[in-house]
């Protein structure tokens, strides 16, 4: 006998979207819930992104997440965005309330859960971002409205810099600052500093051109790459005497708050982590 499976559908829209690491996290998530759902990675020109939302519409999928460049063209296409993602200016995960398609961002609530998950609580925390490119941005807001009292953001172009500390400083209750980034710049004393550069993200072998004598033991140090999970910046941090934490879990949890938008179940954290282990092995 033919069984035929009608399964739900949610997936992938990215240009170039090879070796997405989503993919494996996401459907090991599925499988080890027993739900008949797909994950799927779908190559979307930019000039195809409203052909591929209709599509999305018409063959009911119950989610997407977008990568580059699609996070910021497919606000228009959608029929509403959360708070958090108008303020970030982009959209990474999609989720479907009836007929309607609803854009948000999980960037940087995954970091703040990845934060809470350690034991970190971010409010009245002053925090140093270096990057103020779309990952950058979603850490900054989501910090900002968890609470932190301050933030620096250091930026090679001083235009994306200045204009997150203008929108922090505008929208949110957190009081930032823009430092522009000059070779070996310092780095203010802090309690958490964050790589949200791509700057170490595999193959690159490189760590952010700052200086590195103002890590100070007992620092927190994060950098949301994911791969390679201890980047050369870490390895930097560590020796220095920091508390070092990589992107991982910032990834599993981004992806782990899409998941329940879409199915409305927890995911097993545990099975989207080994995952990822095993992609990134
Ligand atoms: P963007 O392209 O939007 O931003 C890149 C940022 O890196 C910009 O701030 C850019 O500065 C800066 N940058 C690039 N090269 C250099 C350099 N040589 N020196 C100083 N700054 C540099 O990318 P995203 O923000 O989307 O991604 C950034 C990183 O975050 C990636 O490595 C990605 O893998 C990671 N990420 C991790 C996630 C997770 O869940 N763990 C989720 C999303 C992203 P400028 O503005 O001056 O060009």
């Amino acid at each position: 006998m033919v069984k035929s499976f009608r399964s739900k559908l949610t997936g992938v829209f990215g240009y170039p979207v090879d070796e997405n690491p989503t993919i494996v996290m996401q459907e090991a998530a599925f499988q080890a819930a027993g739900l008949d759902w797909r994950y799927l990675t779908l190559l979307v020109k930019p000039e195809d992104l409203p052909a591929a939302v209709q599509g999305m519409r018409a063959m009911n999928f119950d989610g997407i997440n977008l990568t580059i460049p699609h996070k910021t063209a497919i606000i228009p296409l959608l029929d509403e965005i959360t708070e958090s993602a108008e303020l970030i200016g982009a959209v990474n995960t999609v989720y479907r309330d009836e007929d309607k398609l609803i854009g948000t961002n999980t960037d940087g609530k995954g970091f703040v859960e990845g934060m809470k998950q350690r034991g970190i609580d971010l409010k009245g925390k002053h925090l140093v971002i270096l990057g103020a490119g779309g990952a950058g941005r979603a850490v900054a807001v989501e910090s900002a409205l968890a609470g932190c009292s301050s933030i620096s953001i250091i930026n090679r172009n001083a235009d994306r810099g200045q204009s997150l500390r203008d929108l922090l400083n505008k929208k949110t209750d957190c009081q930032a600052d823009f430092i522009p980034w000059a070779d070996g710049v310092r780095i203010p004393a802090c309690d958490i500093l964050i790589n949200a550069t791509s700057v170490g993200l595999y193959p690159d072998k490189n760590y952010p051109d700052i200086r590195l004598d103002d890590i100070k033991p007992g620092m927190i140090v994060q950098d949301i790459i994911p791969n390679p999970a201890i980047t050369p910046f870490l390895k930097e941090a560590q020796k220095r005497g920091a508390v070092i934490y990589d992107g991982l879990a910032m990834l599993v949890y981004q992806g782990a708050i899409a998941y329940k938008l879409w199915t409305g179940a927890e995911p097993s954290i545990e099975v989207m982590k080994q995952a990822l282990a095993e992609a990134f092995a």
